[in-house]
């Protein structure tokens, strides 16, 4: 039997006629044949305004008292869409996330899902109910209510489909798991014996038609996609399209959840998130995002040897926080500086959390607010070139500083001050002509030349390897563990270094404009604020084209000032750490540089994102990184 999810949000929740027409979207699907789990978020700005409830009486409130109060905005749209099911006439049960048994760590508000036990609502399915759960909330293994984070009913949502596609694929656990640990002994028992459900699909309904090239609130010229693949999609959430919670697309990746966000005001096909195809590698850049209330940090005068990295970095990751944009410079007379960004309302505990490192170390911190980030996404960047000079120069084509930059394997993203925010949203919308039709966002793809693997939705087949029953529940018992699936070392690239280019709109561009003409494909970018309006720059480039990109560079250099000095360095490996949902997992990169640090391996450049963190070391170390690497990730 096949079963449905169905996530509908604060908006389709709102006021009693959308709850009506949620109610019998989900009658619909159950009369139609499927079994039918519908997660709601609170409704309209409940939450938020519950914040504001809770501001009133302290400024910093403790986080365990918080999760019981957001908590309450979910109970009250399970209660009332229940209640319209009920009274058109069908079964249904609303469930708390407690009462599911979606069991999480104890992070308050920002906890992470460890198990969920299917027992009940299989019973309740399976006794014809329609079974309504609350999103976004959770219990710890000492019976506290938790939060998963703002946007936190995707994640529920996708989670539930994934927990019963996965349980409907254990064949018969018990004969496997007997003996085995408790864990997974219980979560065996928990699975039970009934029918196995096969075809679980996950709807998200809101209130626009899918997943746009940009917020359309934002960019009215935004197009609708018709597809995407995980990593775009994991990659835009990551770098602000609050669309869908990347937590959500990490779990419809993991465990291979077909997954359509959708309008509930209308019955337009929505937007299908599915697995990469060949034909969007044609595609440079899906789509566009912004994070409005960024904060940046930087770490000034800090010592360049091993280890430093990895202090700064542990003690936010210990906090929970995870960082933004990394930007390492290139050292100086031992000195180097290190940039980020974290979320403006993490600014305080982040430098909280710093305030040892400083004492210990005696590195200066400087930090600024009312800056945002704007970043592009797409497959088609990993093998094209120019993409981010067309980025830099449709910046400085009006008038908009760069304050950082850093790029990921599919991503560029550059910090800009938040006034020009949107402005520069709308400006990098139009260069990549995102606003015009194209294979996946309004043409068919069956016009394209795929290359044999097209689309079809609904027939998304599990990952192979996912098949042994044992193998199965281990990742059930552990569902929001990091998956770290491969460390690379490359050892093919060489890194330019600019140093002291006044910071003015359209200075990076000269640059990356004369490293285009030459045909040569940028990788890894990092552009820092050095002091005194001057930044520093680096990227990497092909070794084969190093030589020749340093001659182009230093003669855009030169247009740009006299005393700016470009140096390239041959000398550099870069390691390659791949996997999904790197960067809200703030473990990752404290294992990666507590790693290198334990192994004295200095580390030069760094980028982050969801796939995939690189960072560079010198090249005489690059065989010891990988295999400290390798190990540290259990590879
Ligand atoms: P819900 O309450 O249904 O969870 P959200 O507010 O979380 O809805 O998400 C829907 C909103 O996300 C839309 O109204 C839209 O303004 C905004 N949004 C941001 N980026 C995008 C995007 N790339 N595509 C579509 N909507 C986007
Ligand atoms: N109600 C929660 C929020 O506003 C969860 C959600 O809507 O997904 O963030
Ligand atoms: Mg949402």
């Amino acid at each position: 039997m096949s079963l449905v999810v169905q996530k509908f949000g604060g908006s389709s929740v709102a006021d009693k006629e959308r709850i009506m027409n949620a109610a019998r979207t989900a009658i619909r699907a159950k009369k139609a044949g499927h079994q039918v789990i519908v997660v709601v978020s609170a409704r309209g700005d409940t939450t938020d305004e519950l914040i504001e409830l809770a501001k009133e009486i302290s400024e910093h409130p403790p986080t365990r008292e918080m999760d019981m109060l957001l908590s309450t905005g979910e109970q009250i749209s399970i209660a009332l869409v229940a209640m319209a099911i009920l009274e058109l006439g069908e079964k249904a049960i609303s469930l708390t996330g407690a009462q599911v048994g979606i069991v999480t760590d104890s992070s308050h508000t920002k906890a992470r899902i460890k198990s969920i036990f299917t027992e009940r609502l299989r019973e309740a399915l399976d006794s014809g109910h329609i079974v309504i759960v609350a999103g976004f909330q959770g219990i710890d293994g000492t019976g506290n209510i938790t939060t998963l984070g703002r946007g936190g009913s995707d994640t529920t949502a996708v989670a539930l489909a994934a927990v019963m596609k996965q349980a409907a694929e254990v064949r018969r656990p018990s004969s496997v798991v007997r003996g085995g640990p408790t864990e997974l002994q219980d979560l065996a028992d928990n699975l039970g014996d009934g029918p196995r459900t096969t075809d679980v699909a996950c709807d998200i309904y809101t209130d626009v038609d899918g997943i746009f090239t940009t917020d359309p609130r934002l960019v009215p010229d935004a197009r609708k996609l018709d597809v995407v693949s995980y990593d775009e999609m994991l990659e835009l959430a990551s770098v602000g399209a609050n669309v869908l919670s990347s937590r959500s697309i990490e779990f419809a990746r993991k465990f291979s959840v077909p997954l359509q966000k959708r309008s509930s005001f209308s019955d337009v096909e929505g937007t299908w998130i599915v697995p990469e195809a060949t034909w969007m590698s044609d595609v440079v850049v899906v789509g566009a995002a912004m994070v409005k209330d960024e904060a940046r940090v930087a770490v000034i005068d800090v010592p360049d040897r091993p280890g430093v990295s990895h202090k700064i970095f542990a003690a936010i990751a210990a906090k929970n926080i995870a960082v933004d944009m990394i930007a390492q410079n290139v050292g100086s007379e031992g000195k180097a500086s290190i940039g980020f960004t974290v979320p403006a309302i993490e600014l305080h505990a982040t430098l909280r959390a710093l305030e040892s490192v400083v004492a210990e170390m005696g590195v200066r911190i400087q930090s600024e607010e009312g800056v945002s980030k704007v970043s592009i996404v797409g497959t088609g960047m990993r093998t094209h070139t120019g993409v981010a000079q067309r980025m830099f120069a449709s910046l400085s084509d009006v008038g908009v500083n760069m304050k950082m930059i850093t790029t990921g394997d599919i991503k560029i993203s550059v910090l800009v001050d938040k006034a020009d925010g949107v402005k520069a949203l709308r400006a990098v919308h139009a260069a990549f002509r995102l606003d015009q039709p194209r294979p996946g966002a309004g043409l068919p793809i069956a016009e394209v030349k795929t290359g044999g693997s097209g689309f079809e939705r609904r027939t998304i087949e599990t990952s192979p390897q996912a098949k042994d029953d044992q193998d199965l529940l281990s990742r059930l018992s552990h569902m929001e563990d990091i998956v770290v699936s491969d460390v690379a070392l490359d050892e093919e690239q060489g890194r330019i270094t600019i140093f002291n280019i006044p910071d003015q709109p359209g200075n990076c561009t000269r640059i990356f404009h004369a490293v285009a003409q030459a045909n040569i494909v940028v990788d890894m970018i990092v552009a820092n604020p050095a002091e005194k309006g001057r930044s520093n720059l680096s990227f990497s480039v092909p070794i084969a084209d190093l030589q020749r990109t340093l001659e182009v560079t230093q003669q855009a250099a030169k247009t740009i000032a006299p005393d700016i000095v470009a140096t390239a360095d041959s000398n550099i490996a870069r390691l390659i750490v791949s996997g999904i949902g790197m960067r809200t997992h703030t473990g990752v990169a404290r294992t990666m540089f507590g790693t290198l640090a334990e192994r004295g391996i200095n580390i030069a450049m760094i980028n982050t994102s969801e796939i995939r963190v690189s960072v560079v070391v010198d090249r005489s170390q690059g065989q010891n990184a990988l295999e400290a690497l390798r190990s540290a990730f259990g590879l």
